[in-house]
């Protein structure tokens, strides 16, 4: 059974993006407009130099945006680093927290991710929680492991459906070109809704579970359709409006 609720896609520009690109993100701010964008949320994550530009170029769009990472605490002592409430001041109303990219190159543990969510609940921002496996770690078939582990430790206590979003993104598909098969999405999505229910009760089963990895305009039809896929969080793709709106528009097709 898919549990119904509104998707989300949702870009992740990672450090791409200059001035010169907010062409683009005018470009999807208006693509979103129209009776799709009440069945399906959109929402783009730029680089944080771009946060406040962004939100303010996307004021009478339906175009959500958020920040790709948060630092813990409100304020203090962090060279390089912006809070949830920075990012709520430039209007964004969404983080991504846990990206396997800062995981791995920032040594960012499940706890700090957690701690990051938290940050951002008490921000009132919606935290994208990024979970995943690595190839290694799916040739030893310790996927669902790996997930288990992500979702109880990086996800806070008493999360709350409308400012929780998990996202499923194995290491090794993102940027790759490569998905996993059909199935096995399906497997471990249907594996994290049931965790996310037994430790959250209702609100687990609301909470939107995103795919992200190589995701596309020619794969998009075929990954919305997967069981509990309540949407996507795509990367490389996301760069173009084009393309965006493309990912986007692959919901038109798809039977309510
Ligand atoms: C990502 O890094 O969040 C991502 C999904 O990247 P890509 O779509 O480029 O694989």
């Amino acid at each position: 059974m898919t549990t119904k609720m509104r998707p989300l896609v949702a870009g992740n520009w990672k450090m791409n993006g200059t001035r010169e690109c907010l062409t683009q993100i005018k470009a999807i701010a208006e693509g979103v407009k129209g009776p799709l964008s009440e069945k399906i949320e959109a929402l783009l994550c730029p680089p944080s130099t771009l946060l406040y530009v962004s939100t303010a170029l996307a004021d009478d769009s339906p175009l959500a945006i958020g920040a790709q990472d948060c630092h813990q605490d409100r304020c203090g002592p962090h060279t390089g680093d912006i809070s949830a409430d920075m990012i709520a001041d430039c209007f964004g109303t969404y983080v991504i927290v846990g990206h396997s990219e800062r995981r791995t190159h920032h040594g960012e543990t499940d706890q700090l991710v957690r701690a990051k969510a938290a940050a951002a609940h008490e921000a009132d921002l919606t935290a994208i929680i990024c979970v995943g496996e690595t190839a290694e770690e799916r040739a030893d078939g310790r996927t669902l492991d790996v997930l288990n582990k992500e979702i109880c430790a990086s996800v806070p206590e008493g999360a709350r459906a409308g400012r929780t979003v998990i996202a499923y993104e194995p290491v090794w598909a993102i940027g790759s070109g490569h998905t996993p098969t059909a199935a096995d999405i399906e497997a471990a999505h249907a594996f994290m809704r049931a965790r996310l229910v037994e430790l959250f009760g209702a609100e687990g089963q609301k909470m939107r579970i995103l795919y992200g990895g190589s995701a596309n305009p020619t794969n998009a039809r075929d990954l919305i359709r997967i069981p509990e896929v309540n949407g996507l969080l795509v990367g490389g793709a996301s760069l173009k409006a084009a393309d965006f709106l493309a990912i986007y528009g692959a919901y038109e097709q798809l039977p309510a």
